[in-house]
Parts: structure tokens; sequence; C-alpha cells
């Protein structure tokens, strides 16, 4: 053998030690430390309280006259009833009319507040689909350990969980050192103007300024990461912004009968096919690369290899990761044509093709650098790159997953569930925190329910429901969240 043949031999040998001594130390860490904690509930008398509260059409409707208010101040009603002891140990304020904010005060006034939020509004059952429900969506009823209807996964089962943890907590005796408030919001299908928002500006009226804060946002997953066995807790610390820009070709019309080679339609197609051939930058970084570095470790030894040798195999993650459409949204700003219009009549020639297309804002961009980018690729003699006023919104700030809120939720999670991956997570879809963002150090969503892929069709979709053992395991892990977050 030749010099140079024993030289890159040895190398490669050394590359392969490097790379299998790395995946040795990719481990997770050790879950040793938390003791599982046994928190007693009456799962049956929670589950009926869901179901009743199903019951109540609090339907967030597009159209502001459908709005039914005696739904919602039944609602109301119905929570100060079969919840003696939380109204009875708590100030409780209505803002936005329907939005309710409890205050629970603490013994210590120098701590800083936190705040459990969730909303009992929900989105409309798409009229004509009742029938594909195997239960009616709010007839509230429960079948076989399984509560039915709209709301038993967003967001009433928090909404209940919460109450009930709070009564358990009471029922205790527990006095918090530090103040936590729940808030209840009635619109946060409707953006949460009047609710979430209102309660932030009450909030920064009385100078709280919250340690940190916990709304809906994701759960802990069943089987989503391949080669993952354990549950996992994405804790979102982040949520996307969005932006709308209309693409626009432009050409001089005329009668179909004599096209030129290329018509605006045409024009538009190429540049459609151009933006989705060149996404936005994005990478295995951050929030991402926190993400995946830390499930990685429970994945099987090649996947665990890829992941701890990410120096020397980057490029192949990143490119398994974005052929995903689920992975692919984590590392980077999403581009999605939604919406096409062309010429009016079917022998006239366009003098305009448009093409909207919305973005899903990665927090490392801003919807400035989106444009720029759009316009880097697509923009030209004669297309041109509209962006319609209000069309856009940045993404929240990064929560520090370093700090207490998130290991106080962490913390409470493998409490009640063992062995669970937790890890922080980006919110791909909007939620209420976008408002209470504003009055929070640090703003988390996590829903402690678990869903797996076979639930997701439930969100905003047919057959919602929940099992009567996950909401008394959520409603555990409340308890431990609030028992642990307001220091006792
Ligand atoms: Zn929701």
């Amino acid at each position: 053998m030749g010099k140079i043949a024993i030289s890159i031999l040895a190398v490669l040998l050394a590359l392969a030690a490097i790379v299998v001594v790395r995946t040795m130390m990719h481990q997770p860490e050790s879950l040793a430390d938390v003791a599982r904690v046994d928190v007693v509930v009456d799962e049956q008398t929670v589950a009926r309280h869901l179901a009743e509260a199903v019951r109540f059409k609090t339907v967030s409707h597009q159209n502001p006259a459908d709005f039914d208010s005696s739904q919602f101040e039944g609602f109301i009603e119905w929570v100060i009833d079969t919840y003696p002891e939380v109204n009875a140990a708590m100030e409780l304020v209505r803002l936005g009319d329907y939005t309710l904010l409890y205050r629970w005060p603490g013994s210590d006034d120098s701590l800083q507040s936190i705040l459990l939020t969730g909303h009992y509004d929900v989105v409309p059952v798409i009229p004509g689909s009742e029938e594909l429900w195997e239960q009616p969506p709010y007839a509230g009823v429960i079948v076989d350990e399984v509560i039915w209807g709209r709301g038993t996964l967003d967001d009433k089962s928090a909404v209940i969980a919460q109450l009930e943890a709070a009564t358990i907590l009471l029922r205790r005796g527990h006095s918090p050192k530090r103040t936590i408030y729940f808030s209840f919001g009635h619109d946060e299908e409707l953006g949460g103007t009047r609710g979430a928002a209102e309660v932030v500006r009450y909030l920064g009226e009385q100078g709280v300024q919250l340690a940190w804060s916990l709304d809906e946002g994701s759960f802990l997953f069943d089987g989503m990461l391949p080669g993952v066995e354990p549950l996992m807790a994405a804790i979102n610390v982040a949520e996307k912004g969005s932006v709308t820009l209309q693409i626009v070709a432009k050409s001089a019309g005329g009668h179909s009968s004599m096209p030129p080679q290329q018509t605006a339609v045409g024009m538009l197609a190429e540049a459609i096919v151009k933006l989705e051939a060149e996404p936005v930058p994005g990478g295995l970084s951050g929030l991402s690369e926190q993400m995946f570095d830390t499930a990685s470790r429970y994945m099987p030894f090649s996947l665990r290899m890829l992941f701890a040798n990410r120096w020397l195999f980057g490029g192949v993650i990143e490119d398994q990761l974005s052929a995903v459409a689920f992975s692919n949204a984590m590392l980077r700003t999403t581009t999605a044509p939604t919406m096409l219009a062309g010429s009016v009549k079917v022998n006239v020639l366009p003098i305009e093709a448009v093409a909207t297309v919305n973005f899903r804002v990665h927090p490392r961009d801003t919807p400035q650098s989106v444009i720029d980018h759009v316009k880097t690729v697509v923009a030209g003699d004669n297309i041109e790159v509209r962006v319609p006023a209000g069309s856009g919104r940045a993404a929240s700030e990064v929560s520090d997953w370093n700090s207490i809120g998130f290991e106080t939720i962490k913390r409470a999670v493998r409490e009640i569930y063992g062995e669970v991956v937790v890890t922080p997570g980006l919110m791909i879809a909007g939620s209420d925190s976008r408002h209470y963002g504003k009055v929070a150090d640090n703003a988390f969503r996590f829903n402690p329910m678990t869903v797996s892929q076979d639930d997701l069709t439930g969100f905003h979709g047919t057959n919602e429901k929940i099992s009567v053992d996950n909401l008394a395991q959520g409603t555990r892990t409340y308890v431990q969240i609030i028992a642990l977050g307001t220091g006792n």
C-alpha cells in the first residue's frame, strides 16, 4: 500500500472514530432526579364538568352578528356555580365583556406574578358536517371513557383542567407565595382583540409584568418524530408571524385568439415555480437546533449518529428535514401560494395575473426580510411584488428555555408523566400569547395532554374528543405547575 493510501485510510479511521465517539456521547439527560408525584383527581367529576362545558355553544363566528351572548353568559354562570372555592378565594374581573380574569393573591409581593390561560370560545362546526361526527358536537356526551364535542381539545379542556387544578389545591389548603392569574378568553378564535388584548391592557394599568405565562400550544406528542419512543413535550417558546403578498404578472392583454408567446398567466406560473424552488433560507440553528438536538438523543443509533455529528452531516440532515412539511416549518419561513386570479372571461387575455402567497415568518426573519427575499427571486420587468396594507405580522420574541418558567413546566410534566422528552418548540399557528407575551418576561405555549396523529383532525375539524384519562393527566400536571410555579 502506498504512503498516500495509508494516510487516507488513517484519516478515514480517525473520522470514523470521532463520529462513533460523538454518537456514544449523544445521550439523553438523566431523568432520575425527578420523582413521580401522585395527584389524586376525581376523574369522573372532571370529565362530567368538561362535558357540561361543551354544551354551551360559545362559538366565535366570523360574522359578529351571529354572536350569541346568552351562551357566553350561560358558561360564565356555570363556571361561578361549579367552582365555588375558586370564586371564593380569587378576585374576578370581567374584561372585554366575556373574558374572565381571576387573581389568586400570593403572600410575597416581592415576587413577580405568573399567568395560566386558555380560551373557552370554539370554532363553528362546518355546516353539513354534523353527520360526520360519531357523537353530536355540542351534546357533551361521554362514551366509553371518552368525552366528545367541540372544544374538548381546543381549548375548553385546558380551561376546565386549570379550574379543577386550582380547586384541588384550594381544598388542600395551598396558599401561594407568588400571585397567579388565570385568564379564560372568549374570542381567541377571532384573534383575541377584545379578550386577551383587554387583559394585557388591564395588567399593564395595574403595573403587572408577569415572570411567565402559559397558554395553549403544543401537546405531549405520541409518535410524532421517527424513532423517538417516549412521549415528546415540545413546549413552544415562540410563535411564527405571517406575511401575505401578491405576485402580479403584467402583459398587454387582448383577444385570446392571438396570444403572445407568453401570457401573464404563463409568467405568473413561472414566478410561482421559482418561489417554491427558492424558499426563504432556513436551517438548524437556535430554537430548531435545540429541539432536534434534544429529541435526537432518543433516536436509534443511525439517526443519533447524524445529529451527533452535525459538523459532518449538517447538510444531509437539513435536506431530510426540509423534505417533510412538519419539520420544514420548524426550520424556515414557509411559502404557500393560496389564491389565483386571471382574466374575467374565457376569450380575454388578462392584463394582470395575480397570485396571493402566504408566508409564515420564522423568528429569525422579519416581514421586511421576507419581502426582500421574494423581490430578489421574482421581481422584474413584468413581475411586481405587492404588499397589501396590514398584511404582515412579525414572529413573537423567543422565550428563554433556560428560565424558571420553562423549568417549572418541564418538572411538572415529568412528575406526572415520567420519562418524557421535553424540548423547546415553535408554534406554527397563532395564539392569544401574541397578546400575553407583551406583559410576560417569558411566554410559553403548551397543553399538558397527549395528542396522537389521529387526534389532529379534531382540531377545528370533526370528531373532536379527549379521553377521561387524558383530561385527568392534564389536570394533575396543572396542579403541579401551579404548586411549583407559585413557590410552594
Ligand atoms: Zn385554541
